[in-house]
């Protein structure tokens, strides 16, 4: 088979140092003794027992966190002194990629090339770039009627609960410590049960950046437990979810039936990606690939609907398939390993079933759609052919290695068929004709749109749903307003 051979994992050596929750500066048991096992998704094993949080340890974190929003340093702080903390956390996670990136491969299955190229610097990345911003987020005068001087201060919201996915560990958890902290807020992190330990590890790095007692306090745990908690506590002012819109409804119904905390979530996808046969071939096919395949098609924004223009679908999809076929699936820990495991067994089952809805609904299955090895969850790169609209796999999150081919015919059909999904996270288009670059960007509903690109990502440019792909934008200026409070002061004079 050329995708792959059976993967031999290597026995990775990777020491787990922390697997308590973290509570006002101390890593504590959880409050029930309860430990839960995080397993290498490359092998099956368990790597080791982690402590599960629930309601009480969610309940001593938002203590912890309010009398550090309250009193203690941080609100005496000023935001060129959290920037500065911010940034030397950036520096102690650079000191130690090599361990992170390893413990992250551990964990998720993600090969370790993509742990080292991608996870760690873009994690880097985003601590530097709010760090920039904590001093420089700050309100206005406003010139009112009347004797009046009116002016604005951007407060930080006070508490806030974070629930982060699996399959970008440590990045997620930049994601929303960024704007968090830099803002001045304290915060209660939840880690999916699947990947908790890079977080558990960042944590520590943030005491030892010296961010006082209870700013960060991480409660690893199930999703109901401590997420659930989270949601629903009277005392958290904000709640920050990225995960599937299954779990996004819930956090929203939560948080209405709570305190109407404030909510942002980032949810899932079915983005669109069109080549029109106009396009750099080369470019659009290796595009393809790497905006569904990366990650093990792990990804919210994944490509995961591909509409090939009529007249070059053939050739398209059979140069696809050479690629899909050279994909080495294997040992995440081998550097030339291209794709690892699925994260977990749930996971493994959830795509394996997807593959069986599309071979069963007519999809033609072009290459792969079977298991990799007898160990771990590895998944074959899979390709479906032929795929129609009312497909499940043309309609349904996946998030896993399987692509859906859609031919179309021309531009007015493609933008309605491309719209036609209850998500509109990202979508791309691959054209050398501005008239359709511009055509697409601006009428496809998503909160991203790739021109000639894919899965380009900067701190700095804002990302998130339109539909049921979200509330709000995460990254660059526009995250920093869910972690802000708008007061207007006016004084007579
Ligand atoms: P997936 O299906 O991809 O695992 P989820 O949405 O279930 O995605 O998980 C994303 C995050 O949400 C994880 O940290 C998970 O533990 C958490 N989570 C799952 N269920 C709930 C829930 N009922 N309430 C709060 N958080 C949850």
């Amino acid at each position: 088979m050329a995708t792959a051979t059976a993967p031999a994992p290597t026995k990775p050596d990777v020491q787990i140092k922390y697997t308590k929750c973290l509570i006002d500066g101390q890593w504590v048991d959880a409050a029930s003794g309860k430990t839960f096992e995080t397993i290498n998704p490359a092998t099956g094993d368990v790597i080791a027992q982690v402590a599960e949080g629930d309601a009480a340890d969610v309940d001593k974190a938002v203590k912890a966190a309010r009398k550090a929003f309250e009193s203690g340093p941080w609100p005496k702080m000023s935001g060129a002194e959290r920037g500065r903390l911010m940034y030397k956390l950036a520096d102690l996670i650079e000191k130690n990629k090599e361990e992170l990136a390893r413990l992250e491969t551990l964990d998720n299955g993600k090969p370790l090339r993509d742990s080292l190229n991608a996870d760690l610097p873009l994690t880097v990345a985003c601590y530097r770039y709010y760090a920039g911003w904590a001093d420089k987020n700050h309100g206005k005068t406003i010139p009112v009627n009347g004797p009046y001087f009116c002016y604005t201060r951007h407060e930080p919201v006070g508490v806030v609960g974070q629930i982060i996915p699996w399959n970008f560990p440590m990045l997620m958890q930049a994601w929303k410590w960024g704007p968090a902290l830099a803002m001045g807020n304290t915060v209660i992190l939840k880690p999916a049960e699947q990947t908790p330990l890079t977080a558990l590890y960042v944590a520590q790095l943030a005491l030892e950046a010296g961010y006082p007692q209870g700013v960060v306090n991480v409660i690893p745990g199930m999703g109901p437990g401590p997420g659930g908690a989270i949601a629903r506590h009277m005392d958290i002012d904000k709640v920050a979810f990225t995960g599937s819109t299954e779990v996004g409804h819930l956090i929203m119904e939560a948080a209405a039936k709570s305190n109407l905390k404030r909510v942002s979530l980032e949810l899932g996808g079915k983005s669109p990606n069109i080549v029109f046969a106009d396009a750099d071939m080369d470019a659009a096919i290796q595009g393809a690939y790497f905006a569904l395949f990366f990650n093990q098609g792990q990804c919210c924004c994944a490509g995961s609907r591909l509409f090939v223009e009529e007249k070059i679908h053939g050739q398209f999809v059979e140069k696809l398939i050479g690629i899909a076929k050279s994909r080495r699936v294997g040992d995440p820990f081998d550097m030339k390993t291209h794709q690892g495991p699925q994260v977990s067994r749930e996971q493994f089952d959830r795509v394996m079933g997807y593959i069986d809805k599309g071979n069963k609904e007519g999809a033609k299955c072009v290459t792969g759609g079977g298991r990799v090895g007898d160990r771990g969850y590895f998944i074959e790169p899979t390709v479906f052919d032929g795929v129609r609209d009312d497909m499940t796999i043309a309609q349904e999150e996946i998030f896993g290695p399987v692509l859906a081919v859609l031919p179309f015919k021309d531009t007015d059909e493609v933008v309605q068929r491309a719209n036609r999904s209850m998500y509109g996270l990202a979508a791309a288009v691959w054209t050398k004709d501005i008239e359709k670059a511009m055509r697409i960007s601006q009428s496809v509903r998503a909160g991203t749109v790739w021109v000639n690109c894919y899965d380009v990502f900067d701190a700095a440019a804002p990302f998130g749903g339109f539909k049921m792909s979200g509330v709000g934008r995460e990254l660059g200026e526009y995250a920093l307003q869910h972690y802000t409070e708008v007061k207007t002061v006016t004084m007579k004079v």
